[in-house]
């Protein structure tokens, strides 16, 4: 079916994925009245390896965060991840090769923009990964140096996958939850999956609903630099429905 609302409007869609993208919110306006105001600098919603990544980053540039998790922090995807990591870190690498097979493996339909910065970011992504703990695999040999070792995968020109084992993404979120967990500028919230996000009258997320699962209530948070704007909070209101990839049903959530 074609979406009638939405950035999307007029692009055609499966319909059970339209029925939630233009469905009504979870809750009503009075579902809130009383309920918990969070306010923090930066509100990071699910604590998998992108989430604990950004949480990081963002105290070290000096911000609060809240983690909102809808279970624990490492619940998640990141735990599952096996292969490795793609960075261009060998001698005979490079930023432009990794670039170049990155853009023909997604048959050129990869944002070349954002397929750069992956790109550029991915070695300083492993050395801020091994500066937290993470474990790589090393080559074996006498004259190996303890080099990271490099596996081929397919459509790259030159080995360029980073892991641990099988179990990479397990050892990645091992140190990034302890550098989380550790981080005092950090609140996790656990069991508070985001239900709604909170837009402004001109279209741009401000805040998110949270469901604390523990005591059945909601919750609502509003990161800078709404949170000091009382006015602009009280222009809140509840407009985005959650994609299927979050809890649309917080009874039903894993
Ligand atoms: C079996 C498997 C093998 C894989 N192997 C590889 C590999 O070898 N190499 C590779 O690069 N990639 C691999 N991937 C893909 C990779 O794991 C993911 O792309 C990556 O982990 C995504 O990280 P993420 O933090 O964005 O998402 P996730 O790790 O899924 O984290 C999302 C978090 O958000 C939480 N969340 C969701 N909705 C809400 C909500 N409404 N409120 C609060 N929290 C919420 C979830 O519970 C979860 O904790 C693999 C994936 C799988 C499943």
């Amino acid at each position: 079916m074609k979406l009638p609302i939405g950035p999307n409007a007029g692009d055609y869609c499966h319909p059970d994925l339209a029925k939630l993208l233009i469905s009504r919110p979870l809750i009503d306006d009075y579902d809130l009245s009383g309920a918990e105001h969070l306010n923090t600098d930066v509100l990071v919603i699910g604590g998998g390896g992108a989430g604990a990544a950004a949480a990081l980053s963002a105290t070290e540039a000096g911000a609060r965060v809240i983690m909102a998790n809808k279970l624990r922090i490492g619940d998640s995807n990141t735990v599952m991840a096996e292969g490795g990591i793609q960075a261009a870190v060998g001698a005979e690498d490079s930023l432009q090769q990794h670039f170049d097979d990155t853009v023909k493996g997604g048959h050129n339909v990869g944002k070349k923009e954002l397929v750069a910065q992956m790109v550029t970011d991915a070695p300083s992504a492993i050395r801020w990964l091994i500066g937290l703990g993470m474990t790589f695999d090393l080559t074996n040999g006498a004259d190996s140096n303890g080099m990271l070792s490099r596996k081929r995968a397919g459509g790259t020109t030159v080995p360029r996958i980073l892991s641990y084992r099988d179990f990479t993404g397990l050892e990645m979120m091992r140190v990034l939850r302890e550098a989380v967990e550790l981080d005092e500028n950090i609140t996790q919230l656990n069991r508070h999956p985001a239900i709604e996000l909170l837009s402004d009258e001109h279209g741009r997320c401000v805040g998110a609903i949270l469901y604390d699962w523990k005591n059945a209530l909601w919750c609502w948070c509003t990161p800078k630099p709404w949170y000091w704007q009382p006015a602009a909070a009280e222009g809140c209101i509840c407009r985005v429905s959650p994609l299927p990839t979050t809890t649309a049903q917080p009874q039903t959530a894993w």
